[in-house]
């Protein structure tokens, strides 16, 4: 891949970089690259690899929302990443739409030790690292039903992962999946799930990541309804017996 044709993949999904911006992606190579010396981040640590397949993949949602106003990048709103890891999507969004707010969460505390050096040394600012599992935050009136747009990626299945997501999406919102393979069986495992949590499926967006022949499709689902009290049930259940 390289720097240029990172650049010019980037274009292709109508974003353009700043010197600062590109700065940022080299600097958060280099952090991801030490901090795998010490702890699992990823497996993906070859340079063109993970302009590919955590940079690219991570914006490449772009081109699923750019059309839809209430959850379009380039307005202030705010963005949660649940299970973002070494911060996949969350870090890559937030570097190239400064304007989001965003909270990172991860259930695993060292990661988010590591997600607030980055935060850090990148100087970035409206972004938060939360240590705790999606079921339980989800509780907390500050974060429940108070977002724009909750993503997530290589997480869990979709119907456990729509009770995780869901309930921290405001209504007019969306949840939107990464996914990839062949996802027909799981949307429709998901979809009664999905109506319970107070979603629905938008569109299912599947595009080739550009500069490669990978495939990528997002689930786009609005918050059409509030979520009911009840759920996410409690810790571990929505991963044990996803709901049907
Ligand atoms: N999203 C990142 C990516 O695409 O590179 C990380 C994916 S990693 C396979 C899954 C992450 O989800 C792990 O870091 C794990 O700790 C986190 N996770 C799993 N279940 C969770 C839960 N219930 N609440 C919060 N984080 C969770």
């Amino acid at each position: 891949m390289g720097i240029d044709t990172f650049i010019k993949s980037l274009k292709e999904l109508n974003i353009e970089l700043s010197e600062g911006q590109i700065e940022k992606f080299d600097e958060y190579f280099h952090i991801l690259v030490e901090g795998n010396e010490v702890m699992n981040l990823t497996t993906i640590t070859d340079y063109d690899e993970v302009l590919l397949k955590h940079y690219i993949d991570s914006l490449a949602v772009n081109k699923a929302i750019e059309e839809v106003d209430n959850w379009n990048l380039n307005k202030k709103i705010k963005v949660i990443d649940i299970g973002t890891g070494a911060g996949f999507p969350g870090i890559p969004l937030k570097i190239v739409y400064d304007n989001l707010e965003v909270v990172l969460l991860d259930s695993l505390n060292k990661k988010v030790k590591f997600l607030d050096e980055v935060i850090k040394k990148l100087e970035l600012l409206n972004i938060t690292a939360i240590h705790g599992r999606a079921e339980d935050f989800a509780k907390d009136p500050s974060y429940r039903e108070t977002f724009d747009l909750c993503v997530s990626r290589a997480v869990s299945n979709l119907a456990t992962l729509s009770e995780y997501c869901l309930p921290y999406v405001k209504v007019g919102g969306a949840f939107i999946s990464y996914k990839s393979g062949e996802i027909e069986e799981e949307l429709k495992a998901s979809e009664k799930a999905i109506k319970m949590l107070g979603g629905n499926i938008l569109k299912v967006e599947k595009m080739t990541l550009p500069g490669s022949t990978i495939e990528r499709s997002f689930v786009v689902i609005e918050k059409v309804k509030n979520t009911i009290g009840i759920y996410p049930r409690k810790s571990g259940l929505p991963a044990k017996e996803p709901l049907k």
